[in-house]
């Protein structure tokens, strides 16, 4: 296996420009009235959820909807009250199409009983009381993973300290920016139920360099804490990525999770359901996105309610969506998706909606010409955050080789879409790793 003193022998990532600024010193922006929601069944594209309600059924605000037997994958929750009106099929951040229950909105926002009367701190609960809050809200990491939370906090590792990832690397999205700036007691309140919840001494919010006013700030707010720290860490990408910001912030190495090193790491807007799930609020029902990119007019950060449709929020954001070269990523351009067309749905990993406009060349999009030959220039693998050789794992899906790719440790790749970026023969590199990990897996 290799240590991480290898892997990062390249330092710390790339500097992408962000194209984010402008978004710094927005309000945010609530949109909470839409007619339907399309709640999608499952939090990951191959782990479906199994629908507790059916076609007629009247649902309350926060109550549960979905749900797996086995309890690992995060249960999901109505995020209006109103009626079933169908179980259908609608775009998923995957790319994919899974089943979403339909709900209508009959905007009363009824609320189902238990929640109208909860409210507790979480210095009344015992770790273990925490840990089930979390999972029976359904948070998941809201940073993009999709994830459920509670998994991390049942680790037997000794846990010292959490870290909350406000580091945001990837172009264009300044979704826990604006969560840092305006939700920011919910989320030292939440960095505090977690270390309570792994018996963590120690809390760390890491953000971005070369954000002064939003560093002085938290640090002004971090004295009214004990035990949390602010730290910046350079801008580069993917420096939000948990090996290398925790290489950056401890000088610590892992192989495995993060709990290995005595460390859990949780995105900043994670911390903020997190604490209104424990405090008595609703379970996870409302995310923060950001709406952002040449392809729209007013670049916004909305907060909205979980199965809200993408094109509602390009509508406010004035997407240009008569520009025939746009392309709509569900997520930030490096990770995200592409997706087909605008109504897609806000599902709980969807921190953002970048909309770009491709240049043309020859009347005709970059991602439909052709290929230039690879030049072996090795720049994939000098970029490479995992350490791994991605022009070699290419060679190896295209030839279907599944034992190369497994010796290549195709498997370790985060999919950061690095190895795409820098290619200098516009190879997507990052879609045959993809392709090779599927080959590795059977196909699957
Ligand atoms: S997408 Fe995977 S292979 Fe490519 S640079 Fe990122 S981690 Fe490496
Ligand atoms: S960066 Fe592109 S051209 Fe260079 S080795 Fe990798 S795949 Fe080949």
């Amino acid at each position: 296996m290799r240590i991480l003193s290898e892997l990062f022998k390249l330092g710390y990532g790339v500097h992408i420009p962000g194209d984010k600024k402008h978004l710094y010193d927005q309000e945010l922006q609530w949109y909470l009235d839409p007619k339907y929601v399309y709640i999608p069944l499952t939090n990951h594209v191959k782990h479906g959820l199994r629908s507790l309600v059916k076609v007629g059924d009247y649902v309350k605000m926060g109550q549960k909807i979905g749900e797996r037997a086995d309890n690992i994958y995060a249960a999901l929750h109505a995020s209006v009250s109103g009626t079933v009106v169908g179980i259908d099929k609608y775009l998923h951040r995957s790319g994919n199409y899974v089943d979403c229950v339909v709900i209508e909105n009959d905007e009363r926002y009824k609320q189902v009983e238990e929640l109208e009367q909860a409210c507790c701190l979480e210095s009344q609960l015992s770790s273990q009381e925490i840990v089930d809050k979390i999972r029976e809200s359904g948070v998941v990491g809201l940073g993009g993973s999709g994830f459920s939370t509670y998994v991390k906090y049942v680790s037997t590792n000794e846990i010292d300290t959490i870290v909350l990832n406000g580091v945001e690397c990837e172009p264009y999205i300044a979704t826990d920016h604006n969560i840092l700036l305006n939700r920011t007691d919910l989320v030292f309140e939440g960095l505090k139920i977690m270390m309570h919840a792994a018996n963590a001494a120690k809390g760390v919010i890491a953000i971005k360099q070369h954000k002064k006013p939003l560093f002085d700030y938290l640090v002004q707010f971090a004295q009214e804490y004990e035990n949390i720290t602010i730290i910046e860490v350079p801008d580069a990408y993917p420096m939000g990525w948990e090996k290398v910001l925790i290489r950056q912030v401890f000088r610590k190495e892992y192989d495995r999770l993060p709990a290995d090193a005595g460390i859990i790491v949780n995105n900043v807007a994670t911390a903020v359901e997190v604490a209104s799930a424990i405090r008595g609020d609703l379970p996870l029902i409302y995310r923060t996105v950001t709406v952002n990119g040449p392809a729209v007019e007013k670049p916004q950060i909305f907060r909205v309610r979980i199965g809200t449709q993408a094109k509602e929020l390009l509508a406010l954001a004035g997407y240009k969506a008569n520009v025939q070269q746009v392309r709509l990523i569900a997520g930030g351009p490096m990770m995200g998706t592409i997706m087909e067309s605008d109504e897609f749905i806000i599902s709980k990993g969807v921190n953002a909606i970048t909309c770009l406009i491709e240049e043309t060349v020859d009347g005709q999009r970059p991602l439909e010409l052709p290929e230039e030959p690879c030049v072996r220039c090795a720049s994939c693998v000098d970029n490479c955050p995992a350490g791994l050789q991605p022009v070699n794992i290419m060679i190896a899906a295209k030839f279907g080789e599944a034992e190369t790719i497994q010796q290549l440790e195709a498997k370790a790749c985060i999919e950061c879409g690095l190895c795409t970026y820098v290619c200098p023969s516009k190879i997507p590199v990052t879609q045959w790793v993809r392709e090779a990990k599927k080959v590795m897996n059977g196909g699957k």
